[in-house]
């Protein structure tokens, strides 16, 4: 069934994308447009609107994200000198795509986690 966002037709499969991970609750793939070298996006198969938007029924879920996450990125090679994860909520967090994703960036160093912060 196809939903609202994007995400929602790559979750269903009607749209492709390089899905490097996918069970009945996530799905994880390559970002299109990659900001580092690894740059995975991992997704809940339900569509969520933003971090806003969750509530208690939604922890196990959110964990299921982060090991799942995790797990990529070992699987990427990214484990040992690290990555780093980002999860952008609305206008001010710069959200793009309103179906709640996690962003997975690694493979070099990645710097400041906001560039030009503290100065
Ligand atoms: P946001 O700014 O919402 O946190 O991030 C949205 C991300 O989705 C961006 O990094 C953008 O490159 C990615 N993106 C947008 N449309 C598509 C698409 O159709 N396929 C894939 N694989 N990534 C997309």
């Amino acid at each position: 069934m196809s939903g609202s966002t994007i995400f929602a037709r790559i979750v269903a499969g009607e749209i492709p994308a390089d899905i490097v991970y996918q069970d009945e609750r996530v799905t994880a793939f390559r970002d299109i447009s990659p900001q580092a070298p690894v740059h995975i996006l991992v997704i809940p198969n339900r569509e969520i609107p933003t971090l806003a938007d969750v509530g208690e029924e939604d922890e196990a879920l959110l964990g299921h994200m982060l090991v799942t996450a995790s797990r990529v990125a070992a699987e990427q090679g990214l484990a040992e000198e690290g990555y780093r994860t980002i999860i952008n909520c609305r206008d001010h967090g710069g959200q793009e795509v309103y179906h709640l994703h996690l962003h997975l960036l690694g493979g070099k160093p990645l710097g400041r986690m906001l560039p030009g912060a503290g100065e």
